[in-house]
């Protein structure tokens, strides 16, 4: 039996759907062997363009030989250790040079595993820093279309959809309100002031996605919007926690999507991009306000939160390696360079009847396939774009009929012109 079959034996994927059919050949995981740049290499020898970045995470391709070597030495010397009584010069080294990078606010350091814990920590945070300071404000606004994580409190601060459906009564209520998008930014911040209004003295924290909301269908928004939400929140008393998930570590053009601000989040969450996409870890920063309320001589006021794997030795060390490379000219000059392309793209696209709300910010690119059919995130035009794409040796993952490219920063404008004629090609598949 061939892996791809002994896989569906015995392995369960995430956001995959599986019908009670027989496996249609298609619908097969595609065994990987081997990754190498931005390419992914089948054990057929097919050659696919990760363009998307295997889910984001990846932003200087696949098996970096620097950032192997530097994991490899470290797993020779301490691979783990217990984070909670102990610590050791990965997690330290990172958490310094992370915070000499991060907007000036940005004091502490909280380790975790993925993205989705990244997000529960800064909630738990933001309430019990309104808690240890003896206010009962537990309520959270987020954005109609956020996409936060799986857990149960990102979920929670997740938009209600086909995804959170089954458990909706089971997660907390949360305030939403619209996405600022070019025109609609009146809306938005009518919607904010009015909901604190209605809930004064509640609402513990406003979390978003700054720029760009990924899962949520690539929604783009300026930073002038964020700005005007974030100086309302923090005129009446609102913690502000900027998810950086996905646009972190260079995605908008800057190193992190705050840096467009001139407010600054109370709280900031990281993951994918900041280990390169090599190894999973979550972070959370905040200021030195929010942590200075968990410091008391009351042991009740202390974050009671942790994870086996915090501040994982060789992830830190991934991560750290990531950074050289991050921080490097070539690398800098790379992310210049997609975001100038992703530019023109759009600009170019433009003239394309097949697609609509074409928009780009830095090195990441959405457009709207025009199509008369159903267009969510459950339906067979969505599978039929992403079989079109891996026909042609790309890996993208539309959502409904958006379709977004987001590569490693090494990609070449070679294979980004390979990508966008496959792209403009859309259309004939009808
Ligand atoms: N926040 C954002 C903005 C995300 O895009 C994601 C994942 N796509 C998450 C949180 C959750 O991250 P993870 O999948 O690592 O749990």
């Amino acid at each position: 039996m061939n892996l791809a079959n002994r896989d569906s034996n015995v392995i369960w994927h995430p956001y995959t759907h599986r019908s009670n059919d027989e496996l249609n050949p298609t619908d097969l995981p595609i065994p990987i062997v081997k990754g190498e740049g931005v390419y992914l290499f089948d054990e057929n020898g097919n050659k696919y363009i990760d363009a998307i970045s295997s889910w984001w995470v990846n932003i200087h391709g696949h098996a970096h030989p620097y950032i192997a070597a530097k994991v490899s030495e470290q797993l020779k010397t301490l691979e783990h250790v217990i984070f909670a009584g102990f610590t050791h010069q990965p997690a330290v080294e990172l958490a310094e040079r992370l915070l000499h990078i991060l907007p000036s606010n940005q004091s502490k350091v909280f380790y975790s595993d993925n993205g989705s814990t990244a997000v529960e920590v800064s909630l738990k945070m933001a309430i019990q820093y309104w808690s240890n300071k003896g206010f009962k404000k537990e309520k959270i606004i987020a954005f109609d279309n956020a996409y936060h994580g799986d857990t149960f409190g990102a979920m929670s601060v997740s938009a209600r959809s086909g995804f959170t459906k089954p458990f909706s009564s089971l997660l907390f209520e949360v305030i939403h309100i619209p996405v600022p998008i070019n025109g609609n930014e009146d809306e938005s911040f009518t919607k904010l002031r009015a909901e604190i209004l209605n809930h004064q003295n509640e609402i513990a924290a406003f979390i978003f996605e700054p720029l760009v909301l990924g899962a949520g269908g690539m929604l783009m928004y300026e930073a002038t919007a964020l700005d005007q939400l974030i100086s309302i929140c923090k005129k009446n008393e609102i913690l502000t926690i900027a998810d950086e998930v996905m646009t972190g570590f260079g995605r908008t053009g800057k190193l992190f999507a705050s840096d467009h601000l001139q407010q600054q989040p109370d709280i900031i969450c990281l993951s994918k991009g900041l280990t390169g996409g090599t190894m999973p870890m979550g972070i959370t920063t905040c200021t030195a306000t929010i942590f200075n309320a968990f410091t008391s001589e009351d042991r009740s006021k202390t974050m009671y939160h942790g994870h086996s794997y915090t501040a994982n030795p060789l992830a830190c060390t991934a991560a750290l390696a990531s950074l050289d490379l991050l921080l490097k000219e070539e690398c800098q000059q790379n992310i210049q360079r997609i975001s100038t392309y992703m530019q023109t793209l759009a600009n170019q696209l433009q003239s394309f009847p097949s697609f609509t709300n074409i928009r780009c910010t830095g090195t990441i690119i959405a457009v709207d396939v025009v199509t008369n059919e159903e267009t969510s995130y459950f339906n067979s035009f969505r599978d039929r774009l992403y079989h079109f794409f891996l026909s042609k040796g790309i890996l993208l993952r539309p959502l409904g009929n958006t379709v977004y490219i987001m590569p490693p920063y090494c990609i070449s404008n070679n294979d980004l012109y390979y990508i966008s004629t496959a792209l403009e090609t859309i259309p004939t598949i009808g």
